[in-house]
């Protein structure tokens, strides 16, 4: 096999930062009125569309901006860039509306944003000056300080930059662009079967066991915000106490997702999952079935794939996502395909050729055959049996559809 050439990808690092007790109160005051030019760059392409007709476009409300600026002391103490991330964000909210009316789908008209729920600050235009050693400083923001553990790239590569206050966590998302460092290849397949008994099945047989959440803490702190008056200070301290733990849950989970899918790159060379519609799964989906609903989501297999799909990008590996259907109810060994519910049975038992496996690990072999495009082994000699030829058919379809 040859070496992978490297390719350029965008690269995000989350970086934690740090500033000063005025500086954070800057910051949220800038973020309020960019939430405040939000709704009101909504409005305006609302009203237009209701007088005229027509929508406006993104230039339009630039030049709006510009005039916005010569009016308003406040805009023209912000970066320029910071004022325009906005615009570009009510932009990108108006494309994927028109994009999912378009596809006939449900269409989502942008909505306005309460403060409240406003915190992030985008910029896309950077200039590499922004990011200096372990400060950021930008036009109107206070010096914003990073702490990283790691050799962040050369700052002439920075593409875009995020500000998000996650309550009274700050953070910082640094994008660059960077060219990738594919790994040594492997001849190696694995098909994963995700679940919630085990949270990963691989195709050899190896599992990882389901996430388990110790919620107790998260009650009591929930419990306790209960107790408080609406609109105290005791209540908005109980409420951010409760969002830190919740905070804290996601990036422990984060982290052992990060350690796993590594572990799985570094391993295969080709890795196939399952193409699954998560959110037509959960009760958000328009689901009834709200008690396997919670236990799903925090499995947080949308996280592992996103995860696995950049990571084997970079390291020049390769992530598929295969035709979800009868993986589990297809024999690994014949392909004779059992007609059972699903929930009847956890260990498989093939009523053609007898074969027995754990449900999930047959799952995953199914899926790694369809993965690797490969035939399947046949029973020796004779004609492969009919629904086999069938699931080969689709396969086929399904490959030349990707
Ligand atoms: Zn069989």
């Amino acid at each position: 096999m040859d070496t992978p050439q490297s390719t350029t990808t965008h690269k995000t690092y989350q970086e934690r930062g740090y500033c000063s007790r005025p500086g954070y109160a800057r910051i949220r005051a800038v973020l309020r009125a960019c939430c405040w030019l939000y709704n009101h760059s909504l409005e305006q392409r609302k009203n237009t569309y209701l007088s005229d007709g027509k929508g406006m476009t993104l230039y339009a409300q630039m030049k709006e901006l510009t005039q916005l600026r010569k009016e308003q002391q406040f805009w023209q103490d912000v970066s320029v860039q910071a004022a325009r991330g906005v615009l570009k964000r009510v932009d990108r909210a108006f494309k994927a509306f028109f994009r999912r009316v378009k596809a006939a789908e449900k269409p989502g008209y942008p909505r306005f944003k309460p403060h409240q729920r406003y915190q992030c600050l985008e910029l896309s235009d950077v200039s590499p000056g922004m990011v200096k050693g372990n400060c950021i400083k930008i036009k109107g923001l206070p010096v914003i300080r990073i702490r990283s553990h790691r050799r962040l790239p050369d700052s002439s590569q920075l593409k875009a930059l995020r500000i998000v206050m996650h309550g009274h966590v700050l953070t910082v998302d640094l994008v660059y662009e960077e060219e990738s460092e594919p790994l040594a290849p492997v001849a190696s397949v694995v098909g994963i079967d995700v679940g919630v008994n085990e949270r990963m099945t691989f195709s050899d047989g190896k599992t990882v066991s389901r996430r388990m959440i110790d919620r107790s803490r998260e009650t009591s702190l929930q419990q306790a915000i209960s107790t408080k008056k609406k609109g105290s200070n005791r209540r908005r301290k109980a409420v951010s106490a409760y969002a830190r733990e919740r905070r804290r849950n996601t990036v422990r989970n984060r982290n052992e997702c990060h350690q796993l899918t590594t572990a799985i790159v570094r391993k295969y060379q080709k890795i196939a999952v399952e193409k699954l519609a998560i959110q037509n799964m959960s009760r958000k989906g328009g689901s009834r079935k709200r008690g396997l609903n919670r236990s799903m989501m925090e499995q947080t297999w949308g996280v592992l794939f996103q995860q696995l799909r950049y990571k084997a990008e970079w390291a020049g590996r390769q992530f598929v996502e295969v035709d979800p259907r009868y993986t589990s109810k297809t024999c690994s060994c014949c392909g004779e395909v059992r007609k059972e519910k699903l929930a009847v049975y956890r260990v498989f038992v093939c009523p053609a050729c007898g074969h027995t496996e754990d449900r999930d690990v047959n799952a995953a072999k199914n899926i790694k055959e369809r993965g690797a495009g490969l035939p399947t082994p046949y029973n020796a000699g004779g004609n492969p049996p009919r629904s086999r030829r069938e699931s080969a058919e689709k396969d086929i379809l399904v490959q030349l559809s990707i």
